[in-house]
């Protein structure tokens, strides 16, 4: 799993790696770029992560059980 950085202030993003790499360089650029401001902004990930997959199954659970109560309330 990697993950990159995004600025919330301007276009910056870190470079691919590891998490606390990520965020070190999110630190540094606020520090560098935006030193009165609290370090913010996104979080991208780019890996395969199990729990993504599953998430996006249980969205479509939810989605498909609310169909199926609105169906069965409208008859
Ligand atoms: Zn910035």
């Amino acid at each position: 799993m990697a993950y990159r950085y995004r600025c919330g202030e301007c276009g910056f993003k870190t470079s691919w790696g590891t998490e606390s790499q990520g965020e070190r360089a999110q630190i540094a650029h606020y520090a560098d770029r935006h030193p009165d401001l609290y370090p913010g902004g996104t979080v991208e990930t780019n890996g395969k992560d199990p729990s993504g997959g599953i998430g996006c199954l249980g969205v479509l659970a939810v989605l498909f059980l609310l169909f199926v109560l609105a169906v069965s309330c409208s008859r």
